[in-house]
């Protein structure tokens, strides 16, 4: 079955919307390098790699659809923050309109009865609530630091050893 001309530029914008939070995660990354976070810092890489990764499953299945793949411009990302919890709000915030972007694309292949389409998106549904809730969680004992020296240090190693016991990210 052809892929609906309304779903192949819907599929297109996520690729675009994967690319530009893989670009947002690298600039999170780098400001966390230049005030000597390393853990935050490697933690936002490998989330950048993973986005990254995220939009080549759409390119990949566009292809396999006979598709279009037509890439997007990628805006520039936010660079200046106030501190770990700003950047950490930030990427939540991020995280949300990237799951309402995966549920309005479910709906379209859903009213289009595409359920090859559907099948695809539902890796990834399930994929943003893990997100949020990583992000959520470092948010809470962020806050719950209260900008403590002690405890942030902590937090930044533990963000740093947490990529580690999943063998990357
Ligand atoms: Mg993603």
């Amino acid at each position: 079955m052809k892929l609906s001309s309304s779903l192949e530029d819907a599929l297109n914008r996520q690729i675009g919307m994967e690319f530009a939070a893989a670009h947002s995660y690298l600039s999170m990354s780098a400001y966390f390098e230049e005030n000597a976070w390393d853990g935050f810092a490697s933690w936002m890489a490998a989330q950048s790699d993973e986005e990254r990764a995220h939009a080549m499953k759409f390119y990949r299945y566009l292809l396999d659809r006979d598709g279009q793949v037509k890439l997007p411009d990628i805006p520039a990302p936010i660079i200046e923050f106030k501190s770990p919890l700003d950047v950490f709000e930030s990427s939540l915030s991020q995280e949300h309109e990237v799951t309402s972007s995966i549920f309005n694309l479910y709906k379209m292949a859903q009213d289009s009865a595409d359920y090859a389409t559907v099948s695809f998106l539902k890796w990834f549904v399930d994929e943003q609530v893990e997100e949020e809730k990583n992000v959520s969680d470092m948010i809470e004992k962020l806050r719950r630091a209260d900008g403590n020296n002690e405890a942030m240090l902590m937090l930044d190693r533990m963000a740093g050893e947490r990529l580690a016991e999943e063998g990357g990210g």
